[in-house]
């Protein structure tokens, strides 16, 4: 009888950390299924000095422009 009563109780015990597992786990934020933002280079133009994408800027002879008419009054 004795044993009966602490076998009851592990098992009380057991059960509660259980509901206790699972309550915790179901409370745990959901991951995030955004991916990290990307980062982009920035460049400045070499004749006013603005900074844009390099993917938007042109590019001579390794200096970076915000538009054609800068890149001409440069003389590139
Ligand atoms: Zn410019």
């Amino acid at each position: 009888m004795k044993y009966l009563l602490l076998l009851s109780l592990v098992g009380y015990v057991v059960w509660r950390w259980r509901e206790g597992q699972a309550g915790r786990s179901a409370s745990a934020p959901p991951p995030n299924p955004e991916p990290p933002p990307q980062t982009i280079e920035m460049v400045a133009c070499v004749y006013c000095g603005v900074h844009l994408p390099v993917l938007q800027a042109l590019t001579a002879r390794g200096v970076y422009f915000c538009s054609p008419a800068h890149q001409k009054a440069h003389g590139a």
